[in-house]
């Protein structure tokens, strides 16, 4: 039995970052099912990986979406700020768009998994392929890790293996499994950041909105949402989606309220509509604001396709009041597979989030995504799974 002072589960931005900050003190061995590192995180951003956002601390946790208050304490330790600071250390050239979303300069995630492999490489990791954990057992001081392979024995251990959304990329949720062995409490899970399918099927398809802003009850939120051939995505909906995910579990039914329009009110577009050609058909004053497949379908759906001239004061109010508050029934969201992040996790109320470490195991760490904690889409996620890591990693030095 081939014995290190620290095993890591799981090659993704958290694994990799604790195997790394792992190696100051100890000899260290990585071990991932997949072929090769980071198979995840080659497919995030598009490809493009957005590694990091950059808001400062205060502004960051504004986006984590559960449990935020935790995450102050790894933030205080390792802010954005210091994970860009060490890629730009090791080499790697990021550049910042908007919403300060931080993205490798070649667009390209291997940039990332390659750089985190050198370093891998630099501090003698071992890094074990092809290998799946199968069981943990924990014997006196020492915790011992069976594979498909074989058994390891370690004095610390770092659990890293993801959450359960895109299974194809190694990430099926062995690590809950793991934690229930070890006596942790999961809190449930749900497809967290994902897709709506609408009650009916909107001709829209296809058809992108950069500003729009979505309601569902007291909850608003801003920004660009695209119709698909069964609803709707894109960054607002990923946003909204765990609050329509909780609402239809609890009342079977969810209705957005989207404003096309918000940077015009209603009185504004009132007023517009009063002063526009009123030879003209309302489809043509409709199309001035909004793209034309929307426009035709507004006006179509409201069957009110006539000249402004012949139009009564109340479908002028209904027209705009369509645009100002178009409604949108929703079926169900995505499921936890194809959602772009795991909701729920290993229970925050046994971790040491100063260490990461278990209070129930001594010398056992939890990190990333695998924890009750995500954030929205933005850089967030892989911000939260590289700090989780790098902290864990440090703690086990000591
Ligand atoms: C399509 C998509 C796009 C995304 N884009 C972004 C983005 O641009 N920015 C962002 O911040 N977030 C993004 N995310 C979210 C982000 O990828 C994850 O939150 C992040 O990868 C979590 O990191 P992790 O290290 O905790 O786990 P993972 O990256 O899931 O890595 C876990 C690893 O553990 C391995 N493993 C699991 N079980 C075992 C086992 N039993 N034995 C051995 N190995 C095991 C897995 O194979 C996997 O490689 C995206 C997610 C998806 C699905």
């Amino acid at each position: 039995m081939k014995n290190y002072n620290v095993i890591v589960i799981g090659s993704g931005p958290a694994g990799m970052m604790a195997a790394i900050r792992s190696s100051l003190n100890n000899k260290v061995l990585l071990i991932e099912k997949n072929d090769k590192l980071g198979k995840k995180l080659s497919i995030t951003g598009g490809g493009r990986c957005n590694l990091l956002n950059l808001k400062n601390v205060d502004e960051f946790i504004k986006e984590i979406a559960v449990n935020a208050k935790s995450f102050y304490s790894v933030l205080k330790q390792i802010s954005p700020k210091d994970l860009y600071d060490y890629f730009v250390s090791i080499g790697v050239m990021l550049k910042e768009e908007d919403n300060n979303r931080i993205f490798p300069v070649s667009n390209k995630s291997i940039t990332i998994i390659e750089a985190l492999n050198k370093q891998l490489k630099l501090s003698n990791v071992d890094i074990n392929l092809n290998e799946i954990v199968i069981d943990i057992k924990i014997e006196e001081n020492n915790k011992v890790v069976i594979t498909n392979k074989g058994r390891y024995i370690c004095q610390k251990l770092i659990i890293a293996t993801g959450g359960c959304s895109y299974p194809q990329t190694g990430s099926t949720g062995d690590g809950y499994k793991f934690a229930k062995l070890l006596n942790h409490d999961i809190t449930d899970l749900y497809p967290a950041e994902t897709f709506l399918i609408t009650k009916e099927k909107l001709p829209l398809a296809g058809l992108t909105l950069d500003n729009v802003t979505v309601m569902l009850d007291q909850k608003k939120v801003e920004g660009s949402m695209l119709f698909t051939h069964n609803g709707v995505s894109g960054p607002v909906i990923f946003r909204i989606s765990e609050e329509v995910y909780k609402k239809i579990n609890k009342e079977k039914q969810a209705e957005l309220v989207v404003d096309l329009l918000p940077d015009y009110s209603y009185e504004k577009l009132i007023n517009s509509l009063n002063n526009y050609n009123s030879k003209k058909e309302i489809a043509s004053f409709v199309r001035q604001y909004l793209p034309k497949r929307l426009s035709d379908y507004l006006v179509l759906s409201l069957n009110i396709n006539t000249k402004i001239a012949e139009m009564s004061k109340i479908n002028k109010q209904k027209i705009i009041e369509s645009i100002k508050q178009f409604r949108i029934k929703i079926k169900k969201t995505g499921n936890i597979e194809t959602s772009i992040v795991t909701g729920g996790g290993v229970n925050l109320k046994d971790i040491n989030m100063k260490t990461m470490e278990s209070k129930l195991n001594k010398g056992v760490y939890f990190v990333g995504e695998l924890l009750d904690i995500h954030g929205h889409t933005g850089g967030y996620n892989i911000t939260i799974a590289l700090a989780t890591g790098y902290v864990a990693g440090e703690a086990s030095n000591n």
